[in-house]
């Protein structure tokens, strides 16, 4: 049996960890979509497709979740009446989706596609959402993820980029230029 697990895992988190190790005591192989491919460098979405699958990978080295997980990033069609087909002419063929949120829920299960819904871990601690900010506001965002993940964010210069591209080219300059 083949499980899918679908995210945009900005960053990858223990949260989505904890999922997969649930997923793989009930599934033989999991495939792992990375949604909205095509987006980075923003405040949603700072990092590239290839970013997080690398993120992913070296998360996943620990244990054996290596052996029976791919990777596949796929862009958004912003077509949701069709989104389904276009996810699965794209990965291999799956037995069951996992996932919590309602508008993947929603047009798995119009597709008769089985659904089932991890339960939430922490969520009010392991979020992207919240690992965002936290690295925004200079928290402890490394304790929030896998360790290899840490130490790739710090290596891709992601926190400085996240605080980059939330500026603005209205807001003063920290050190005015001299002209
Ligand atoms: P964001 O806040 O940016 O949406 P996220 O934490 O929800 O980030 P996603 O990549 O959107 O991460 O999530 C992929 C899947 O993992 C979704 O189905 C989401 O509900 C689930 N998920 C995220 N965090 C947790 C968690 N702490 N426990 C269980 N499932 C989670
Ligand atoms: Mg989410």
């Amino acid at each position: 049996m083949r499980g899918l697990y679908i995210g945009r895992f900005q960053p990858y988190h223990l949260g989505h960890q904890a999922v997969l190790e649930k997923i793989a005591r009930e599934m033989d192989e999991i495939v792992i979509v990375i949604g909205s491919a095509q987006e980075s460098h923003t405040l949603e979405n700072p990092f590239t497709a290839g970013e997080r699958m690398e993120m992913i990978w070296a998360a996943l080295a620990k244990g054996d979740l290596r052996n029976i997980c791919y990777v596949i990033p796929v862009q958004d069609i912003n077509r949701n009446a069709i989104w389904v087909s276009h996810l699965q002419s794209m990965v291999p063929s799956f037995d069951a989706v996992f996932s919590n949120n309602p508008l993947v829920v929603r047009l798995f299960s119009e597709a008769e596609v089985e659904v089932r819904k991890p339960p939430m871990y922490r969520r009010d601690m392991y979020s992207g959402t919240a690992i965002r900010r936290l690295m925004r506001e200079g928290g402890d965002w490394p304790a929030l993820v896998p360790e290899p993940v840490a130490l790739l964010i710090a290596r891709m210069g992601g926190v400085e980029r996240l605080v980059q591209v939330s500026g603005s080219d209205n807001s003063p300059r920290r050190s005015p230029a001299k002209i």
